[in-house]
């Protein structure tokens, strides 16, 4: 099994993004059988297909790679690497620009969600992107890929252009490409702002009251879940008793998914308790899960050098695995390499 994953580097990182995504590509790696393995990319290259200011491009990068390897990415058990080091993504993606059809981008919903009413000024990377994610996991011969419903057109594409060149250039017994099974990921947790339930936990929210920072000291953490907005009820003993409480069942599902259990056994556990004492309850059992994940982030974050180290090495071992399948699409399409 050989799993494929990208994500684009984003800065200021909180409990949503480590809730909601990073933990799950941990879980992923650590239930890895012998002789499998994960990729995990920083999708740099497609962060271009949006305007962008390059420093924070950057800054984000490093900040996203030092968030992966603090919530537990092994650099020696997965191979994590930035797209932008592995120059194999962005040639794979040209040789693929050749099979891909303009019928089969121009039914890609995201696009059309992303260029909105604005179609003719969104970038041309807007429009290839799903090309670029086909060449991302068919240049590893990826096995299976993790798709939230968002992404399922994607991988579907991305089979269908493995499929046409297979047909197109290889011999019925020879086939350059393997074609990537979708793998559903875990249920992932959807985090709600501190000051608002109705709203998503969000680094663009102006109030820093609002989310819990990967950065942010325990006494922060601490004092934001203390002033937590709530309403004045005690929990209720069922999960029933949390409709139309949308901030009282954003504090519940945050201790769930900490704790690894359901709301429905932490409301058994806490129905009945005021926020005065849910709340240090929930304060405490996020500080002792985040303390060791923000000590080493912030480590991290200082020493340029450990991290450069990290996305050199990982890059290295992706350029290995791509090699063999890049030259046997140069090869295929008859393009002389020297
Ligand atoms: P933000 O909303 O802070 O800008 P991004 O859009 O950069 O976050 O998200 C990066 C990753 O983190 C995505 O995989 C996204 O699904 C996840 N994520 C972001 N916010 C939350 C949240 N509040 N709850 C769960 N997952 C989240």
């Amino acid at each position: 099994m050989r799993i494929v994953s990208g994500i684009q580097p984003t800065g200021s990182l909180h409990l949503g993004n480590y809730l909601g995504a990073i933990r799950n590509w941990a879980r992923m790696q650590d239930s890895m059988e012998q002789g499998s393995e994960c990729l995990f990319f920083l999708a740099d290259l497609h962060a271009i297909s949006m305007p962008h200011d390059p420093a924070e491009l950057r800054a984000a990068t490093l900040e996203m790679t030092a968030a992966l390897v603090a919530c537990g990415i092994d650099p020696n058990r997965s191979i994590l690497f930035n797209q932008a080091q592995v120059p194999a993504h962005a040639e794979m993606q040209w040789l693929l620009n050749g099979t891909a059809r303009m019928g089969w981008l121009n039914r890609m919903t995201q696009f059309k969600d992303k260029s909105g009413k604005n179609r003719e000024g969104a970038s041309v990377a807007l429009f290839t992107y799903p090309v670029l994610q086909a060449a991302d996991v068919l240049l590893y011969q990826a096995t299976h890929v993790p798709v939230g419903e968002d992404q399922k057109q994607h991988l579907e594409l991305a089979r269908d252009i493995a499929q046409k060149f297979n047909n197109d250039f290889c011999p019925d017994d020879a086939p350059v490409f393997t074609l990537p099974d979708p793998i559903i990921p875990p249920e992932a947790a959807r985090i709600m702002s501190l000051r608002d339930g109705t709203m998503k936990m969000s680094k663009s929210d102006p109030s820093d009251m609002s989310r819990i920072n990967l950065s942010d000291h325990p006494d922060e953490v601490m004092k934001k879940v203390k002033k937590a907005k709530t309403d004045p009820e005690p929990l209720p003993s069922e999960v029933e008793g949390l409709a139309g409480r949308a901030e009282a069942l954003n504090l519940v599902a945050i201790y769930a998914a900490l704790s690894d259990r359901t709301v429905a056994d932490v409301l058994a556990e806490y129905g009945g308790q005021g926020f005065g004492v849910f709340k240090p309850a929930l304060g405490e059992l996020m500080v002792e899960t985040l303390r060791p994940i923000t000590e080493r982030f912030n480590a991290l974050l200082r020493d340029r050098e450990a991290l450069d180290a990290i996305l050199a090495r990982g890059a290295a071992r992706a350029r290995a695995i791509a090699e063999p399948t890049l030259a046997a699409t140069y090869e295929a399409l008859g393009l002389v390499r020297g």
